[in-house]
């Protein structure tokens, strides 16, 4: 195994016209564009590294842009003065190496989600309610969880109308929904119809405010009072698993998925009148999945080419008999005391219908804004060491 030490020690460098070349310790290669070399130059006049800020912009630079004298000192860093006016870069060596942007390394610092389906996820990712109120290590647990698999549930928490704004808000703010800040789920025989939610049918695996430009980051539910009839039971689908799963199976209608937006819309009384149009499937620049949009029960009419609706409709059929396939779908009963968080960008999901006897069920629903979650599971990891 190469040590870190060796991994972030410079052996040598070759420049050519363009380009700096950085050769390893470790053997590793590292190419590095002039432009990109200063337009991260974070000396006091370029930027502020604490609080990533930039001063230095790139029309500033000539096009040519080529170095004066390059130099390594001691291993640990490299120093380039600029033509023409000898303005001096010093780059440390780690953090070189962490941004080198070969493939290799752009690979190695890819999270790899582990994609579930019922049978291959052998017990739902969960942590205890004690464990994550107790120690860093337990809430550490429950994000390593959810950034793998996009969910987590969480055990034993008092079954309590106040815990759920108390546990979620340490993830980051609520978010204010068509439905408030919390959301009651109640389904008995005299309940409003107000929502879908608090009807007693069976509800379809979907992601949450598809009609939204940005749908709530992370859900949670937590559960008040259950049925014990084995109705209403919550039913979870990993959105980047079907997503695969429909790449390798027929990878034109993925294609087609990818790239023609859906529309969505909600409307309620005269208060809402939510549309959004998005494709079901969103990819960064190397076709990772980002996020998945799947909600078939806010749909607008499709506005598409003439000339794409078959084939599209022939897709969204395919979509769909992965996403209601039990194969792929995760079906927990939630007790009281039980909460689950999920990932909206990633995760389906929705219920069995409820059954016709006097029991009651609660549940309590909030999101969190997905920024500033990511933002807190950013500082614990970079405190804790953890990735
Ligand atoms: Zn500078």
């Amino acid at each position: 195994m190469k040590s870190q030490a060796q991994q972030y020690k410079i052996s040598n460098v070759q420049a050519d016209q363009k380009k700096l070349f950085v050769y390893w310790a470790d053997g590793h290669r590292s190419t590095f564009h002039y432009i990109w070399l200063r337009d991260n130059c974070y000396c006091s006049m370029c930027g502020d590294p604490r609080h990533g800020e930039k001063h230095f912009q790139i029309i500033d630079a000539p096009v040519d842009l080529e170095p004066l004298a390059v130099d390594w000192d001691n291993d640990r860093k490299l120093e380039i003065s600029w033509k023409p006016d000898g303005h001096r870069s010093i780059y440390n060596a780690q953090w070189l190496r962490q941004h080198c942007y070969s493939s290799q390394e752009r690979e190695h610092r890819q999270h790899h989600p582990i994609l579930w389906d019922s049978q291959t996820l052998i017990s739902p990712p969960q942590v205890t309610y004690e464990a994550v109120k107790a120690e860093d290590l337990g809430r550490l647990q429950l994000l390593k969880h959810l950034k793998d698999y996009g969910i987590c549930f969480v055990r034993n928490l008092p079954p309590e109308t106040a815990t759920l704004e108390s546990f979620s808000q340490s993830f980051g703010p609520l978010l204010e929904t068509n439905y408030g800040r919390v959301f009651e789920i109640v389904v008995d025989r005299k309940s409003s119809q107000r929502s879908i939610a608090n009807s007693a049918k069976n509800l379809i695996p979907h992601t949450d405010d598809a009609y939204q430009s940005a749908p709530p980051g992370i859900i949670f539910f937590h559960c008040l009072m259950a049925n014990n009839d084995g109705g209403g039971q919550s039913t979870f689908v990993d959105g980047f698993q079907i997503a695969e799963v429909l790449r390798q199976e027929d990878p034109e209608a993925f294609e087609l998925l990818c790239r023609y937006e859906v529309s969505f819309q909600k409307h309620y009384q005269a208060r809402i009148d939510m549309r959004f149009s998005s494709p079901v499937f969103c990819l960064d620049s190397d076709d990772n999945l980002k996020q998945v949009r799947i909600s078939n029960l806010f749909p607008a009419p499709l506005d598409l080419p003439e000339a794409v609706v078959e084939s599209f409709y022939a897709a969204s059929r395919k979509l769909m008999q992965l996403y209601t396939d039990p194969k792929y779908c995760l079906k927990q009963g939630l007790q009281p005391g039980d909460l689950v968080m999920f990932d909206n960008h990633r995760i389906l999901h929705g219920r069995t219908a409820i059954g016709s006897n006097n029991q009651r069920r609660h549940l309590r629903y909030c999101s969190v804004d997905r920024d500033y979650f990511q933002s807190r599971q950013n500082l614990m990891e970079k405190e804790h060491d953890f990735y």
